[in-house]
């Protein structure tokens, strides 16, 4: 049985070490970390096989060492997720110490200290990410790799707790209890960490595609698409709340005025002041062109065109000065309330629309509430 796991074992690891390095290559988070741990795993479990064709003392050492290597990675690849860096001098101390005390165990001819050195070290590893994992684990890739994890940490612990069991003094290594039940755990929950860290490094890949497919490039701010899933998320449970419509003023005279890449500092500036001023829940989005749209679940009419009038007097008084434009560089907003008999946000979005096309109307540079009954544009009043 032995015989067969130490075929399996590296063979496994190494082909985790190679999916990690084309996860890597598709920009995974801590992918390199997670390759290069089963690598140093997979050459522990190597290691009887080097001996028996080129026998030599000293191997048991190297194995604990690279046992030691992959785990402090493992730490290294959770910690990525769930605290970058954490306590990185404490584990490369255990590492070390470990080293140590396995060197100490292999001079002196006493296995068990080798063992449990290096059982403990692996355990200590594995532990500290869990210890920092528990408000970062609530997606379910997270969960299932501290799942995986804590699975490793327990087998390390109760594997290095009861080496005077399963070895006895006068047995070979290979042929003992340890040996046996630490080849098939590592069996059963290294595949169980390593398909869990693929499973959270794709589920991670998956959500930046689509977090890249429902952005505007040129704000960062969502497009139609991202605004959309936004929306659908939002209607999941009844809301009230406001809309507001905006759109930069003879943006086509900017075009032709300045350039088309100083237009696009424009739209840029703008999205800068919406996401500024917008509270952390408004849904704020790009409709496209020199358009933009903010939903504001929560805020009535009042609340809502207080921040369109801080936005409006920002980017009037602050982006054609910052870019050196001798013309003033002005918006215009609508402004619309969600009713509870509306069938969906398209039809606030068309209310704020047309109170917009009353703002453009009457001048501009103001923010017009519904079917223009009012205009909060103090400045323009004194004008
Ligand atoms: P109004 O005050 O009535 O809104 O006039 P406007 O000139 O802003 O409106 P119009 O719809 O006539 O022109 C919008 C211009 O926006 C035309 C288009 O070339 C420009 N535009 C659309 N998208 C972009 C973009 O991504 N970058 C730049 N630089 N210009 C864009
Ligand atoms: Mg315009
Ligand atoms: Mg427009």
């Amino acid at each position: 049985m032995g015989q067969n796991f130490a075929f399996f074992l590296p063979i496994m690891m190494a082909s985790f070490g190679i999916a990690f390095v084309i996860v890597w290559g598709w920009g995974a988070r801590g992918a390199g970390y997670w390759s290069a741990a089963f690598f140093c795993v997979g050459g522990g479990f190597v290691i009887p096989a080097a001996a028996r064709a080129l026998p030599m003392p000293g191997w048991s050492l190297i194995a604990d060492l690279l046992f030691a290597s992959g785990f402090l990675l493992f730490s290294q690849a959770l910690l990525d997720r769930w605290r970058p860096g954490w306590l990185l001098p404490t584990r490369v101390a255990i590492w070390a110490l470990s080293g140590a005390l396995c060197g100490l165990g292999l001079v002196t001819g006493t296995l068990p200290l080798e063992l449990v050195a290096s059982d403990f070290a692996c355990f200590l590893l594995i532990a500290i990410p869990l210890v920092a994992a528990r408000p970062a684990t609530r997606s379910w890739p997270d969960r299932l790799l501290f799942a995986a994890a804590t699975f490793v940490a327990l087998d390390n612990l109760v594997r290095g707790a009861t080496v005077p069991l399963t070895l006895s003094a006068d047995e070979r290594f290979l042929a003992s209890d340890y040996a046996f039940l630490m080849q098939a755990m590592a069996c059963v929950f290294g595949l169980f960490l390593a398909l869990a860290a693929l499973a959270a490094s794709v589920s991670d890949i998956l959500a930046r595609y689509r977090d890249e497919a429902h952005r505007d490039p040129l704000s960062a701010l969502l497009n139609r698409r991202g605004f959309e899933d936004r929306i659908e998320r939002l209607d999941r449970h009844p809301w009230s709340g406001s809309v507001i419509l905006c759109d930069i003023d003879h943006f086509k005279a900017v075009n032709d005025g300045f350039g088309h890449a100083a237009g696009d500092r424009v739209i840029a500036a703008l999205a800068d002041i919406l996401r500024a001023l917008s509270p952390s829940d408004a849904v704020v989005a790009r409709f496209g062109g020199e358009e933009f749209v903010m939903v504001l679940p929560d805020r009535d009419a009042a609340r809502a065109a207080g921040i369109a009038e801080d936005v409006r007097q920002c980017f009037a008084t602050e982006v054609a000065a910052r870019m050196g434009m001798d013309r003033p560089l002005t918006a215009s907003f609508g402004l619309s309330v969600r009713k509870a008999d509306d069938h969906s946000i398209h039809d606030a979005i068309a209310r704020a629309d047309s109170a917009l096309y009353d703002a453009k109307t009457l001048g501009r540079n103001r923010v017009c509430v519904q079917r223009a009954l009012t205009t909060t544009n103090r400045a323009a009043r004194r004008a």
